[in-house]
């Protein structure tokens, strides 16, 4: 056992349904065993009650869940910062001949090392990943996974159509090369695997029909939903029997509460009520959606309808997986939509990056916040020396205006700790 003292912080409330200040907690210690919180409190009362256990000091900054990423490409890691195109163009260009070179697996698993290191080294504890078109890379993506003891869902992606020739699969090999990842790897240790048709645009009935056929047992469902007008266009010209974008997966059964759908920029109002009807999250994704023009998320109306919003970096149309700066850009988007926006607090930004995300992706009883008995993954964030951020948490009035400043400045290079299920992963440590 273990008692960590540290300015504790996290969201156990939901600030979109109460007083943001609710929403948030805070205590001085924690005290952890077996990977798991036992108790929580203050340093003395947890010394009192715990004479003999030792104390780890992680003085200064924030001690915080891990950040859950709920929409990151692993095999887009190598391809940030491809500037200039709108989606369809972008992923011709830019994704999707770096997602073909997956196709070797020696080449997939240094892809995979690279992108969970950098998952690590960002403070995310827990993501639900695009995966790749290759079977063989998701195999090094979960045994990669595995060996660090990251909660990772992810699965197969797979398509039919419009990609490039290299990309696509039939339904028949699909549903079998699924089949067979699920076996081996969904419910094993902190894996779970999601079914990934990559959008509607690229996966025809049949191909959302095996889609379909894959899920049970926990198994979950991610794909791509209304990120930009002329995506939207085309899936409208596709499926004319279809009455949205999102009913081209509800008319296969793909739209339940385990299914998490990356975007959504341009949703009708019946789009969002049947988002909300069947317990379906959005994966808001503000960087990318800037990158790439996508548009100005609506959160205002998600809230309104009821429909549960985490966040996603998006690698690579996004600009890194660090979630304080996505969770910062939501904020901007937020603000720049005027009255039509919704006003975001640092509470709200820390949920976003947190809790909101545990519970789109169902693991809020296990991640998400550090209350007791809640898995101990967790990210501290301690800027060294004169750095702005800490000259800015030196200045803070309270732990609000601490996040609002942490939000505004923090870096991966400010992360001073890692810890999943309680074994320290990354950053120097205690010092
Ligand atoms: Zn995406």
């Amino acid at each position: 056992m273990t008692i960590y003292a540290a300015s504790v912080v996290d969201t156990p409330g939901d600030p979109f349904a109460e007083d943001p200040a609710a929403a948030l907690a805070e205590d001085g210690a924690l005290l952890v065993r077996d990977g798991v919180i036992r108790a929580r409190g203050s340093l003395a009362e947890l010394r009192a009650a715990h004479p003999d256990e030792p104390v780890t000091r992680l003085d200064g900054g924030l001690l915080l869940p891990g950040f859950v990423d709920t929409h990151v490409h692993f095999p887009q890691i190598r391809a940030i910062g491809g500037m200039g195109l709108p989606l369809l163009d972008w992923l011709e260009r830019y994704a999707l001949p770096e997602e073909s070179k997956l196709a070797d697996p020696a080449y997939a698993r240094a892809v995979a090392a690279e992108f969970l290191d950098g998952l690590v080294a960002s403070g995310t504890t827990s993501a639900l990943v695009f995966g790749s078109h290759f079977a063989p890379a998701m195999d090094e993506l979960f045994s990669a996974a595995e060996r660090r003891g990251l909660n990772i869902t992810s699965g197969l992606v797979v398509s039919d159509r419009e990609l490039r020739p290299d990309l696509l699969t039939s339904p028949e090999t699909a549903l079998a090369d699924s089949a067979d990842l699920i076996l081996r790897w969904h419910n094993r240790g902190r894996l779970r695997y999601a079914v990934t048709p990559r959008f509607s645009l690229s996966a025809s009935d049949e191909m959302l029909d095996a889609c379909a056929q894959l899920l049970g047992e926990g198994v979950w469902c991610t794909s791509h939903l209304n990120e930009n007008l002329a995506e939207i266009a085309t899936v409208t010209g596709l499926f004319p029997g279809a009455r949205d974008y999102l009913d081209t997966y509800f008319k296969h059964g793909l739209v339940t509460e385990r299914s998490v759908f990356a975007h959504n920029v341009h949703p009708s109002d019946a789009e969002l009520a049947l988002l909300a009807e069947t317990g379906a999250a959005i994966a808001h994704c503000p960087s990318s959606n800037g990158a790439l023009g996508s548009g100005l998320f609506p959160l205002r109306r998600h809230v309104e309808h009821g429909v549960r919003v985490a966040l996603g970096t998006d690698v690579g149309a996004g600009s890194g997986p660090f979630l304080p700066k996505e969770a910062l850009q939501a904020y901007f988007i937020q603000q720049l939509l005027g009255p039509a926006g919704l006003s975001l607090t640092p509470v709200h930004l820390l949920y976003l990056a947190t809790r909101a995300g545990a519970r789109a992706i169902g693991l809020e009883d296990r991640v998400g916040d550090l209350a007791v008995g809640k898995d101990f993954d967790a990210v501290w964030l301690r800027p060294t020396g004169n750095s702005t951020l800490a000259v800015n948490l030196r200045h803070a009035r309270d732990t609000t205006d601490a996040l609002a400043r942490i939000f505004a400045l923090a870096t991966p290079a400010d992360v001073a700790g890692v810890w999943l299920r309680g074994d320290a992963v990354a950053g120097p440590g205690p010092r």
